[in-house]
């Protein structure tokens, strides 16, 4: 029986203002070169400062995963020549990296973690119309790398690290993971040897993957291509492979580098900072909980692991979710609120939740409004919406928009006769025993209003057929 031997280093672009040495804004989407200087595009001359926030954002990843934070920050340069990197090197960490050791837990298993380091990334190359142009707005952007240790045993596995390291980035406010626009990326290591087999066969490493979907199917695909060769008596190589996307297939590009080809120095230009053990005390006092903690907290208020998954995606539902819940809202409605009507509001208004900031307690006063019936239906819908929209409270809109539940009968009567009126055929078929018939009048009804409480409306509707009749 042949196993599959993964690890993944997976690259975040961290959130910060600015990149990591120097004061270039770090934004993506702007016209190309445009947020550069001297630092980022290696000017002789040209110093680096290190950015104290990316520092920061590395050590909560560090605490949170449980790694060992080392008492001094350095710098080593590693040198490679690439066109999108103006400098000849890059500056990373070698001899000593920010924080080591650590495990993601994986459905039931730990994932070990063999470090945690900081470097900066390199520019953009981008191939139009037979020419190759360079974007050096990212040089410079800080990076944090998690090196895991070989333990994943199928792409699956892979591909739910992955999606952990994600979510750790959202709730410890890291990053913003947009998949879109490369802020995660991992190079898979991948290997196969006989169970039971302590030795690890040479590996093959596929760079740059940027989507769950994709580093789910090349593991499945290397796993595949070096069994066989394995089966054929074939030796295999270390390998670095491209990923073909359309092919679903990994191709040969190189023979792996040692680190000896990167030639690491110190890097001259940065001495040696001390972290101190008071600093990071002070980070772990007030470190945000982290998806497992959250995950945990959610099941134990009875939501179910869909709506677990959907109020994770995100820091801002997950504290409006924690928030609305703690004003006394039922956990279970405040979740079904949040992955059904708030998610589709967040997305036809464009707006996303961390944006809007919408308020817990305009949340549980329309829950608290559904709940004693002074709100129904398309009415609270309505409710939410507008709220959303227009950034007014749920009470103001209710008030100003006449969104309140029309469940009192002398309010109710009027608009009812009115319809009972205008459709006399119906009327004849309801009260002939045409159960149709009372849905279509309480459809007509809810044309006239669309605050009107359903319940209410189809039994008045029955009492007030019967009274006109006997009327007649
Ligand atoms: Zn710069």
């Amino acid at each position: 029986m042949i196993e599959a031997v993964i690890g993944l280093e997976v690259h975040i672009e961290l959130g910060t203002k600015t990149k990591m040495f120097c004061r270039c804004e770090n934004r993506f989407g702007a016209k190309a070169n445009t947020l550069t200087c001297p630092v980022c595009l290696g000017l002789p001359g040209a110093l680096p400062r290190p950015n104290l926030e990316a520092v920061e954002r590395v050590v909560r990843l560090a605490l949170a995963v449980g790694a060992e934070v080392a008492p001094v920050l350095e710098f080593d340069r590693k040198h490679y020549f690439y066109p999108d990197l103006p400098k000849g090197y890059q500056i990373s960490q070698s001899r000593t990296v920010l924080a080591r050791g650590g495990a993601i837990q994986v459905g039931l298993r730990q994932i070990g973690l063999h470090h945690l380091h900081l470097e900066e990334d390199a520019g953009k190359l981008a191939h139009l119309g037979g020419r190759a142009s360079v974007d050096l707005n990212r040089a410079g952007v800080p990076l944090v790398e998690i090196v895991s240790l070989p333990e994943m045993r199928s792409g699956a596995e892979a591909r739910a690290f992955l999606e952990e390291i994600r979510l750790l980035a959202e709730h410890l406010a890291v990053a913003e993971v947009r998949m879109e626009e490369g802020v995660l990326r991992a190079d898979l290591n991948v290997s196969v040897r006989q169970v039971g087999d302590p030795r690890l066969n040479p590996r093959t490493e596929v760079k740059n993957m940027n989507s769950f979907r994709a580093l789910e199917r090349a593991v499945a695909y290397e796993v595949a291509r070096q069994s066989q060769a394995l089966e054929r008596g074939e030796s295999l190589a270390q390998e670095t492979r491209g990923w073909d996307d359309q092919a679903g297939q990994t191709y040969p590009q190189r023979r792996k580098e040692t680190a000896d080809d990167y030639r690491y120095l110190p890097e001259p230009d940065l001495p040696s900072y001390p972290v101190s053990a008071a600093w990071v005390a002070d980070i772990a006092s007030c470190l945000p909980p982290g998806p497992a903690d959250l995950r945990q907290r959610f099941f134990a208020h009875g939501l179910s692991a869909e709506t677990v998954a959907v109020i994770l995606e995100s820091r801002a539902r997950s504290q409006l979710f924690e928030q609305t819940a703690a004003l006394g809202a039922d956990p279970v409605v405040v979740g079904q609120w949040i992955v059904g009507d708030l998610a589709r509001v967040e997305r036809e208004s464009g707006e996303s939740l961390a944006d809007r900031a919408y308020a817990a307690a305009d949340l549980a006063d329309l829950i608290q409004r559904v709940a004693t019936g002074s709100l129904a239906g398309p009415g609270a819908k309505r409710a939410l919406e507008l709220s959303y929209r227009d950034r007014r409270s749920v009470s103001a809109v209710v008030a100003e928009e006449g969104l309140s539940a029309i469940s009192d009968e002398g309010a109710l009567d009027p608009l009812i006769d009115q319809v009972l009126a205008a459709h006399p055929g119906a009327v004849q078929d309801l009260l002939a025993g045409q159960e149709k018939a009372l849905g279509f009048l309480l459809g007509q009804l809810m044309r006239k209003s669309r605050s009107v409480d359903p319940k209410v409306a189809a039994k008045r509707i029955r009492e007030r057929a019967q009274a006109c009749n006997t009327g007649f």
